[in-house]
């Protein structure tokens, strides 16, 4: 019995057919669930070109469903993290084609709030939708604004259940991505985080730039994860081993505890986290590097600081430098030109 709800989206047979093929015979008992499929289906978004509209909110919460899935997320509280972040714009990256939308992931999270499910918080305050600023795109200047999201705590509740998750899943894909539900399958066994590594080292095809804005004003998703995936690029390239003397030491953990992953052209002038900005250098090494005991050459090879007393086994004059494994994100020659003319002195 569900004849005192009235759906508005696509009549009432998509519902009782999403909870037909998922398994689910209509009941009174799921009223909750059929109010927020419903609220799911009915999403505000903005138009674009051609009478488009906004995929953002839709691929929010699909990323998040999964995230839960995957058991990725299991809190009531959604921070904008680069897990998150990099989860989005997988989902992203599989589910829209049409280029007119730029993947950022600040316009849904605070946008959402207008559904009235979901709640912009911080500390124990919610943030009223007055106190938000609607066209904010930063990542940094959103999380110093919100702490976290969360849900209708009894949509949270729905949403631990696997099969409410099918349901609002299926919900969000017939309404808004029915022609891409292939590739959504197709990036269900990705890590998110890998994905988004995976991406960073190939766009360090791309002509090196010397210098990029302060994280705080770059409001390109992108520079915000290369930023905080630049030490997991960067051990990733070079094998997780010292450029210079190949050292690797992991704890049980995976986690390779005397292994840095140094800039090359300094962070706090050029906020460069390019990957070809980027070496990795045990500790040892890596203080050695920054306070100019040694360069490296255009042939990628040591030079070691003549008015330094630096020992051979510490650093020899010459010895090539263990190069990264993707040829492609190699220490940019403008970088190394930039280490030799300010460090070496
Ligand atoms: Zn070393």
């Amino acid at each position: 019995m569900v004849g005192s709800i009235v759906y508005g989206w696509r009549g009432s047979g998509a519902i009782t057919g999403i909870f037909k093929a998922c398994g689910v015979m209509q009941s009174m008992d799921n009223g909750p669930i059929e109010q927020y499929s419903r609220a799911f289906a009915e999403l505000k978004r903005a138009s674009g070109k051609g009478g488009a509209k906004a995929p953002h909110k839709p691929v929010l919460l699909l990323t998040i469903l999964a995230e839960i899935e995957f058991g990725r997320l299991d809190q009531n509280r959604i921070e904008l993290t680069e897990e998150l972040i990099s989860a989005f714009h997988l989902m992203w990256q599989a589910l829209v084609t049409d280029t007119q939308w730029v993947p950022q992931i600040v316009m849904p999270f605070i946008r959402l709030a207008s559904e009235g499910f979901w709640h912009l918080r911080q500390g124990n305050t919610e943030l009223e939708r007055t106190e938000l600023i609607q066209n904010e795109k930063s990542v940094v200047r959103t999380q110093r604004a919100i702490e976290y999201a969360r849900f209708d705590p009894q949509l949270w509740q729905l949403m631990m259940n696997h099969l409410n998750r099918k349901i609002l899943k299926q919900v969000l894909v017939d309404t808004y991505f029915v022609e891409r539900r292939d590739a959504l399958e197709a990036v269900s066994n990705v890590v998110p985080v890998d994905s988004q590594i995976e991406r960073l080292i190939e766009l360090a095809a791309t002509p090196f730039r010397r210098s990029v804005k302060p994280l705080e004003k770059s409001e390109d998703d992108m520079v915000y994860l290369r930023n905080r995936l630049f030490p997991k690029v960067i051990k990733n390239i070079y094998r997780a081993e010292c450029a210079v003397c190949g050292i690797t030491v992991n704890d049980s953990r995976s986690n390779y505890v005397v292994l840095d992953a140094a800039h090359i052209m300094d962070y706090s002038v050029f906020h460069n986290d390019d990957p070809r900005n980027g070496i990795a250098l045990c500790k040892n090494h890596h203080a050695g590097f920054d306070s100019g005991c040694f360069s490296i050459s255009a042939e990628y090879r040591l030079i070691v600081n003549a008015k330094a007393r630096v020992p051979v086994e510490y650093a020899k004059q010459g010895t090539p430098i263990r190069m990264p494994e993707v040829h492609t994100c190699a220490p940019a020659q403008d970088a190394l030109a930039w280490h030799r003319n300010h460090k070496l002195r």
